[in-house]
């Protein structure tokens, strides 16, 4: 069976057996993946050190002659993608990796580390939030904060939007239902999307986290009435 070499992300790892794992990888050219990793979980294994979430790995694989699970063969391990005190953000941002990329995708190892950029360089906080809404707008999950996502009509930044279901909405589409955004929290989120330089006060945190919460909520329950 043919053997496969790609730079990859470890999104989690699963025990299987007395000593191995089952790895869920997002790979650069092969999409998201998942190898068996056989005695990884042995003291002396090769694979033990060098299989960390959060770092830049390469992997080397072999095939599956049937079904999808390919079985990796050596792991490299590069530089890692956050400073340790973000280590518990990462963590949050690979689990909604993981629901944004599912198996079979072809995407998200870009998304991810570039993510992974936008965290690093600002307060955890506000990091995780701006890092997560980048995924989600790269994977076509939600639109831009400049437009109504119903309409499409482009809403100048010093005009009021609505908040409505996942949904970012202008004033005719939400037709007096929804949460309103006053101008300033659209104008603050776009320009630290930009620049890590600008401070996001609490109530706009709190209230941009509500709203990927919402977005994540609404599109789980698309899914499951499928
Ligand atoms: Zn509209």
């Amino acid at each position: 069976m043919a053997e496969q070499r790609d730079d990859a992300l470890l999104l989690r790892s699963i025990a299987y057996s007395d000593s191995s794992l089952i790895l869920h990888c997002l790979t650069q050219k092969h999409g998201r993946i998942s190898l068996m990793a056989r005695g990884a979980r042995r003291a002396k294994s090769p694979f033990r050190a060098a299989l960390m979430p959060l770092y830049t790995l390469q992997l080397r694989w072999k095939e599956p002659r049937t079904g999808s699970m390919g079985t990796l063969l050596e792991v490299q391990r590069f530089s890692p993608l956050l400073p340790e005190s973000m280590i518990l953000a990462g963590q949050t941002l690979l689990a909604n990796a993981s629901a944004l990329f599912p198996d079979g995708v072809a995407h998200g190892y870009d998304e991810l580390q570039q993510a992974c950029g936008l965290l690093s360089a600002r307060p955890e906080e506000a990091g995780l939030c701006v890092a997560t809404w980048s995924m989600l707008e790269r994977s076509g999950w939600i639109g831009g904060f400049n437009h109504c996502w119903h309409c499409v009509e482009t809403i100048d930044l010093n005009l009021n939007m609505y908040w409505r279901q996942g949904h970012l909405l202008c004033e005719k589409c939400a037709n007096q239902h929804g949460f309103q955004l006053h101008p300033g929290f659209r104008k603050s989120i776009s320009t630290l999307m930009q620049n890590p330089n600008i401070k996001l006060n609490h109530e706009h945190i709190t209230l941009w986290k509500m709203m990927i919460k919402d977005v994540f909520k609404t599109h789980q329950m698309r899914h499951s009435e499928r």
